[in-house]
């Protein structure tokens, strides 16, 4: 198969879908390896890299995206490249198209099959392509918003360990899966005091077994929310329900009741996001705005902002899948792999993910 990895256009975004290693491992399981011109570059890998492991070099975009069978790419496409959709095209990325109505209809309308990175689920619930990125975001999640509270960014000028006679911070994070865990863990180790709300009581059971109790884990319902958002210095939205929209867990009137020039840090932003007043995504060059005397950071694409550890922790993940994408085409390789076959948004113009369809408002 000819597989396409077109260079990332989104603002920021310096990951690319595939190493040199990974085009090796493709390349000697016999599909041809077409890089975009500069695509490698972000992450430290120039053209020659891919060229030296048995991968061309395509003269531009629209070159990748019109020879490639499958498409890898890292973050979903976006409307400048909806003019390369065409039918019997393959694309595997993160899409998160329940917070994207125009993407999936664009997939649907040009009959292209979509494999999402981040529905791909595993027989235990996990999400193993979500899993490297949300470790970075969450660990991310925590150097920024210890930055952002710093006086001279807008924020309330608070050290998140404290000092000593001085206590700390205080960190609340909602959601103690991936994100939330790696979050609390960097939290943590600066010293913050931290708060986890889950709604799963044996999750929270996992968080006191492996912090030793040093993290305190409460239940998410609104009252303890409420309580625990007044007193936040750093919140961060770390809520997923896979395929679906985030659910909205703190209301506008919530955040009104937060210290002045706290910080909200919503890594749940790529979908929908967690907290009522996140109500745009922000992008590295610009990732604040300030509501209700709050610093909001909403960038959907936290780890590409540190590519090398993000391209090596996703490729790493993604290319035994790509490899059976490649080797046995979707339906088979779908058909083959329950994991896999979670991951198919849309096959042939269709929208087969339920919960998408749901989210979307298409027809499943
Ligand atoms: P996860 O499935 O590991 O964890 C989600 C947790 O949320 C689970 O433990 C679940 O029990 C909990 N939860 C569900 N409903 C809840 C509620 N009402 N209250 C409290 N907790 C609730 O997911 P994850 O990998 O940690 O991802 C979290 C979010 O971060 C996702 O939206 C993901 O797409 C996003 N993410 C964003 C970026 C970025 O750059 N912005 C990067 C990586 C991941």
């Amino acid at each position: 198969m000819r597989i396409g990895v077109p260079k990332e256009i989104k603002s920021g975004e310096y990951r690319v879908a595939l190493t040199p290693a990974g085009a090796a491992i493709l390349s000697a399981a016999g599909h041809e390896v077409l890089i975009g011109p500069g695509a490698g570059e972000g992450s430290g890998f120039p053209d020659e890299a891919y060229m030296a492991e048995g991968a061309l070099i395509a003269a531009d975009a629209a070159d990748v995206w019109s020879r490639a069978e499958m498409i890898m790419k890292v973050k979903e496409p976006l409307p400048e490249e909806y003019g390369y959709f065409r039918s019997g095209l393959m694309l595997f990325t993160y899409l998160h198209l329940a917070a994207a109505v125009p993407l999936a209809r664009a997939l649907a309308d040009a009959g292209v099959s979509a494999v999402a990175y981040e529905t791909i689920q595993l027989d235990n619930g996990t999400l193993p392509l979500l899993t490297p990125m949300s470790e970075v975001a969450g660990r991310m999640a925590v150097q920024i918003g210890a930055q952002f509270l710093e006086a001279f960014y807008g924020g309330r000028g608070v050290l998140l360990g404290g000092v000593p006679g001085v206590p700390p911070a205080e960190v609340i994070i909602l959601g103690g899966g991936i994100v939330g865990t790696n979050a609390a863990r960097i939290a943590l180790g600066m010293g913050a005091s931290v708060v986890i709300l889950e709604k799963s009581t044996e999750r929270m059971r996992y968080i006191d077994e492996v912090f030793g109790g040093r993290i305190r884990t409460l239940m998410s319902h609104s009252h303890n929310i409420a309580a625990a958002v007044r007193r936040a210095d750093l919140l961060i939205g770390a809520v997923l329900i896979p395929g679906a929209k985030a659910p909205n867990l703190v209301p506008e009137e919530m955040v009104k009741t937060m210290k002045k020039g706290a910080v909200i840090v919503d890594v749940a932003v790529d979908q929908g996001g967690t907290i009522a007043t996140i109500d745009r995504v922000t992008t590295h060059s610009d990732p604040i705005y300030v509501k209700h005397g709050v610093l909001h950071y909403a960038v959907a694409n936290m780890p590409g902002a540190v590519p090398r550890t993000s391209t090596y922790a996703l490729t790493n993940v993604t290319i035994p899948y790509a490899l059976e994408l490649a080797k046995a085409g979707l339906a088979s390789a779908a058909e083959h792999n329950r994991s896999l076959a979670k991951g198919v948004n849309v096959y042939k113009g269709h929208i087969t993910h339920p919960q998408v369809a749901d989210a979307v408002g298409m027809p499943y």
